[in-house]
């Protein structure tokens, strides 16, 4: 997707690279940023959190939402940011669904569910968390004060569901290689009427968003964020306006 926006906008001398780091690695990946011809990075599991510290310094969201995904380079230094607030809030825009004053309730606790908690509070929506460590949701209240937390259980996950307009799955379940896990449980009813937004973009179509489907609710998966969250960075990176087009075919010739 990156490679493909660079290749459009003739930034023919800049490429994008995975770089898989082990966690004991983390710092010395940082000191790597800083000293090669990196223009920025992208920071994704189980990253997003413990790099922090190891930064210059931190725009106020990411700062607001304690998670980064996005490093910008400036003058040498290295400022974390959060694009994945940003990409979520337009792609449930793209898909027609209002957020502002809405009851969401987001499933997990994890650098994701941080963005989407943050984003939606941001956005004057209740905020609901149900996640399986009631410790790491209860640390959310940090970015969604007045939030409610449930725990990720059958029993509670129907209260925690009760009258929401919008459910985000911000766990990884459902992704590949688990394509038949969901975080929604077989016999568990749907609140009427919610859209359900599906973080994992990766099948492009998840149980979780057949399971809503087939309970006639309307459902999205992740790839829309994705693009927008990469678009977004890409901008910061290059001071380009994002090709959002030849992004989305790249991905979708993957
Ligand atoms: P993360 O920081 O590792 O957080 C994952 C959360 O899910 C944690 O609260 C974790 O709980 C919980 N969880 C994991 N396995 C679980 C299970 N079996 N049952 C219940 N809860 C479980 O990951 P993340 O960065 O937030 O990412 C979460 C998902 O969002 C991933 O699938 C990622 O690909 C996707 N994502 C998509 C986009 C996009 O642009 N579409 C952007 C960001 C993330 P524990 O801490 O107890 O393990």
């Amino acid at each position: 997707m990156h490679n493909a926006a660079l290749a459009a906008s003739g930034l023919n001398d800049w490429c994008y690279e995975a770089m898989p780091v082990e966690p004991s690695r983390l710092a010395e990946a940082v000191r790597t940023l800083r000293s090669g011809e990196f223009g920025g990075a992208n920071v994704t599991v189980p990253h997003k959190e413990a790099v922090i510290p190891l930064l210059d310094g931190l725009t106020p969201l990411a700062e607001t939402i304690g998670a980064v995904n996005t490093i910008i380079k400036r003058d040498g230094r290295l400022i974390g940011h959060n694009t994945d607030a940003a990409g979520l809030l337009a792609d449930l825009r793209a898909h027609g669904v209002r957020v502002e004053g809405r009851e969401v309730l987001i499933l997990g606790a994890g650098g994701a569910a941080r963005a989407a908690a943050g984003a939606c509070a941001e956005m004057g929506a209740g905020v609901r968390v149900a996640a399986r460590r009631r410790a790491q949701a209860e640390s959310l209240k940090e970015i969604a004060p007045g939030m409610q937390v449930f725990d990720l259980t059958r029993r509670d996950l129907a209260r925690a569901a009760e009258g929401c307009e919008l459910i985000i799955n911000a766990t990884p379940l459902g992704m590949w290689p688990q394509v038949d896990s969901s975080p929604w449980f077989e016999d568990a009813a749907f609140p009427a009427g919610a859209f359900v937004y599906d973080l994992v973009y990766n099948p492009a179509e998840t149980k979780l968003a057949r399971q809503a489907r087939a309970a006639g609710l309307r459902a999205a998966t992740g790839l829309g964020m994705l693009i927008e969250q990469g678009a977004l960075a890409f901008e910061w990176w290059t001071g380009r306006a994002a090709p959002r087009e030849i992004m989305r075919n790249a991905i979708s010739n993957l």
